[in-house]
């Protein structure tokens, strides 16, 4: 007799990761925030670059992304030699897993972390490693605390997801500068555009041997169904990731949507402006209703109930409004609904929504 074939250590071990709904049974067409995504769509030259890519699919894309790294390295100031581009930065965050951590070594996350590192630790053998939060902030101390000889990555959003809350330089700095020589540090930029006055880590990715940071067009870029996004790190990181990238990882029309988007830079603009006044709109109109939430750094407000009944409650008034929002119990959040900043219309029917609710309660 022979055992039937088993999947490598810790693939067993992950959580199927839950993505934001999108159906609500009976309502034609709901009113998604459930996904972060840009409530605009993509940059019209983005869409018009997409088209025009198509009709050259028979070819095989670009197996340096060089034009996509150069535009980025435009736009943001940073060196093309050191960008990766990935099928978003789920791609990326995978590859520094793959690459830097497996069967007993370690991985630091915290509390209210993105589902996608304990998933991408495990993927790897290794083994995620979730340290506390102080009030759904970010708690470095924690961090640092908790780093072992074992320890090889520690994945921070920032701004994080789901409580859409920033730490300063100083708190990354202090943390950049307990790391050990054997750890690297991955600052999740999914969310800067949005965070007024933060450089997304840019400063000390640039001083240092062991900080990389990632960044998407899956958010600001209204692209999350292209799959784009990329690291950007010192060149020894970067080398290596490229040794287990795929060649052809991303699709020419991918290439060519994201490259078109990042240089459309008025468009992202505007959108990061109108996504600023609606999340002030939305934050202040839940205060009001006496629903509790954090100031927002991103594109998506974390609102606060009595408890988790409550929450169950507002969650599902929402859906009979047609209103798709994130209910964060994975999270350790099972009290919150997370809902994405939309459109201004939108805001208002989440508002007058939860206002009926509060009135109902
Ligand atoms: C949305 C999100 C991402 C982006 O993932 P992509 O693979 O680029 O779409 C990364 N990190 C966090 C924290 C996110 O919320």
């Amino acid at each position: 007799m022979t055992a039937p074939i088993r999947p490598q250590p810790g693939i067993l071990d992950i959580a199927l990761y839950q993505g934001g709904a999108s159906k609500i049974e009976g309502h034609a067409e709901p009113l998604k925030l459930s996904a972060n995504e840009n409530p605009f769509g993509a940059s019209p030259a983005a869409v018009e670059a997409m088209v025009k890519a198509a009709s050259g699919a028979n070819r095989y894309p670009s197996t340096d992304h060089a034009d996509l790294r150069d535009a980025i390295a435009e736009i943001h100031g940073l060196a093309a030699e050191r960008i990766i581009c990935g099928a978003g930065s789920d791609e990326v965050i995978h590859w520094l897993n793959q690459a830097y951590a497996g069967p007993g070594d370690e991985v630091l996350y915290t509390e209210h972390g993105f589902g996608m590192y304990p998933i991408a630790a495990h993927a790897a053998g290794a083994t995620p490693m979730r340290v506390p939060e102080h009030e759904r902030v970010v708690d470095v101390e924690a961090l640092i605390a908790g780093i072992t000889e074992r320890t090889r990555l520690i994945f921070i959003a920032n701004p994080s997801n789901p409580c859409a809350t920033l730490i300063d330089s100083d708190a990354l700095t202090r943390l950049a500068d307990a790391l050990p020589e054997q750890c690297l540090l991955i600052l999740d930029g999914a969310y800067v555009e949005f965070a007024e006055g933060y450089d997304g880590g840019l400063a000390l990715v640039e001083a240092r041997n062991n900080v990389v940071m990632t960044r998407t067009f899956s958010k600001a870029y209204g692209l999350g169904g292209l799959r784009v996004g990329f690291g950007y790190g010192p060149q020894h990181v970067i080398d290596t990731l490229n040794r287990i990238r795929g060649p052809f990882n991303l699709s020419t029309i991918a290439l060519a949507g994201a490259e078109a988007a990042m240089r459309d830079v008025d468009w992202v603009d505007e959108c990061i402006r109108v996504n600023a006044e609606e999340r002030a709109r939305l934050t202040g109109g839940l205060r009001q209703l006496g629903i509790a939430c954090d100031d927002s750094h991103a594109n998506f407000v974390l609102a606060r109930f009595a408890d988790e009944a409550t929450a169950d409650a507002a969650d599902a008034h929402l859906k009979t409004d047609g209103i798709i929002v994130r209910a964060p119990k994975s999270y350790g959040l099972p009290h919150c609904l997370r809902i994405s900043v939309g459109r201004p219309e939108d805001n208002g029917r989440v508002l007058a929504s939860l206002g009926t609710f509060v009135g109902a309660v």
